[in-house]
């Protein structure tokens, strides 16, 4: 089969740069080359469900990597302008949890995913499903792509297939191992936007417990960063957005201790005077009910247990002053040593890929003219949040674009 540009991966950045592609060049024959039964199945679960398709604090603080996403952010169009007026998908801020996030006025993802489809089809745009590209290769006018029983030509390739995370959405890294062996700069590959695996004996009796406060990544006595929100500790790991937006750090620094403040509210002296003040008040009772009216059981238990060392069956009277300090001091500091991040199929999303060495600022390759990248296939990852939907979809953009007015122009060449 022949067409005129062909975009590999049928996701968020894909679809974009399709419909950009068709729309800068209009005579083009555009297909979608998805290895899935049908396109953008990781839309429909993005957000759980609703979509968390940007976010208006949008900085280069909330993306890491070599590629600069901000830059390509701010020279495509804004969330109202491609899916307000473009798409008529109005983006309204979300009113739960995420600070800042930007929703479908839906609530729900599938329409995201059907205004975009409808856009394909008004434009012409092929989707051919079930083709798994297992290689591709430059020829004489543009490109070959294969899989294990068909081959497809194109005159211009874009490369929207995503990165290692979400195994069950399609991504597996396939094509970033193709690009390796072809010579590609590949920035380390680690899970993000995932929980951080800990020992299960430093989480022992703190499954299912969730505390609000602020979670730190500590290496070697420094704190690399900190962020707010639900901390929730599970068996063997610790997840909760604010872990999420630390697992990142995890490829690039070993022994990384994560350090969690569950009493955000009062300083550490504030909370020994208080603590000194429940001494006297519940004297006679047991130790696991020191805690009471501050954190759950399993957390209050877990506390007197691991920091103190104590039977929580002892009487509170049996506390010393230094003991008190202690508490105060180790409630704002609750370490566990990080083992790992999750497993690519629990992440959210990939942190590496084609170093920014490999593009240009159209997001051209400079090892093949004519071949173009967009989405997590680059190494740059954004926070929870909204942000790595917004890159997908503002390097699709900008991918599709240069690729259509590269065609054009072509076109323009040869009637001259
Ligand atoms: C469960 C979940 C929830 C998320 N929620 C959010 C959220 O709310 N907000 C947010 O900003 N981000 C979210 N993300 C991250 C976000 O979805 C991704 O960063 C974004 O979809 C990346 O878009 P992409 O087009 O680069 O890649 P993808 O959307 O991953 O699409 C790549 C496509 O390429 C196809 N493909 C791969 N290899 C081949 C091949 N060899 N041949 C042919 N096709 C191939 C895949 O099947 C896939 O359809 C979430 C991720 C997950 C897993």
């Amino acid at each position: 089969m022949n067409t005129d540009i062909a975009v590999v991966g049928g996701g968020a950045s894909g679809l974009c740069a399709a419909i950009e592609a068709k729309k800068f060049c209009p005579a083009a024959d555009v297909s979608i080359i998805e290895k899935l039964p049908k396109c953008g199945k990781k839309i429909i679960a993005t957000g759980n469900g609703k979509c968390n398709l940007s976010n208006v604090n949008l900085s280069s603080e909330k993306y890491h990597g070599s590629v600069n996403a901000m830059n390509i952010i701010n020279n495509a169009p804004d969330c109202y302008e491609f899916f307000t007026k473009n798409l008529g998908i109005l983006c309204v801020e979300g009113s739960e949890g995420r600070q800042g996030g930007l929703y479908p006025s839906s609530n729900s993802s599938s329409t995201v995913l059907n205004a975009l489809r409808l856009k394909i089809q008004e434009l012409g745009i092929n989707e051919i499903c079930g083709f798994d590209v297992n290689s591709f290769r430059q020829i004489k006018n543009g490109f070959a792509l294969y899989s294990s029983n068909d081959q497809i030509f194109c005159r211009k390739l874009i490369i929207a297939a995503g990165g290692y995370a979400g195994t069950s959405f399609g991504t597996d890294g396939s094509v970033l191992r193709i690009l390796k062996d072809m010579g590609y700069k590949i920035s380390r590959i680690s899970p993000a936007v995932a929980p951080l695996r800990v020992s299960q004996n430093q989480l022992k009796g703190l499954k299912g417990v969730r505390a609000k406060g602020s979670i730190s990544a500590v290496h070697k006595g420094r704190i690399l960063r900190t962020e707010k929100g639900e901390i929730q500790f599970n068996e063997n790991n610790i997840s909760g957005v604010c872990v999420f937006n630390l697992a990142y750090l995890f490829r690039d620094y070993e022994n990384l201790v994560l350090s969690a403040d569950i009493m955000p509210h009062m300083t550490e002296n504030e909370l020994a005077d208080y603590l000194f003040c429940i001494r006297r008040i519940r004297r006679n009772y047991p130790l696991e009910e020191f805690l009471t009216g501050l954190f759950v059981k399993n957390m209050s238990v877990y506390i007197v247990k691991n920091v103190l060392g104590k039977s929580p069956e002892s009487k509170i009277s049996s506390l010393s002053d230094n003991d008190i300090k202690i508490l105060s001091y180790r409630i704002k500091e609750l370490e566990f040593n990080v083992t790992g991040c999750s497993s690519w199929q629990n992440a959210q999303a990939t942190y590496g890929g084609i170093h920014a060495d490999c593009i240009n600022s159209k997001l051209e390759s400079l090892l093949h003219k004519g071949l173009y990248f967009c989405g997590e296939i680059l190494d740059t990852v954004g926070d929870c949040g909204g942000y790595n939907l917004q890159f997908a979809w503002s390097s699709g953009i900008t991918a599709g674009r240069n690729c259509g007015i590269s065609l054009k122009g072509d076109y323009y060449d040869k009637n001259k």
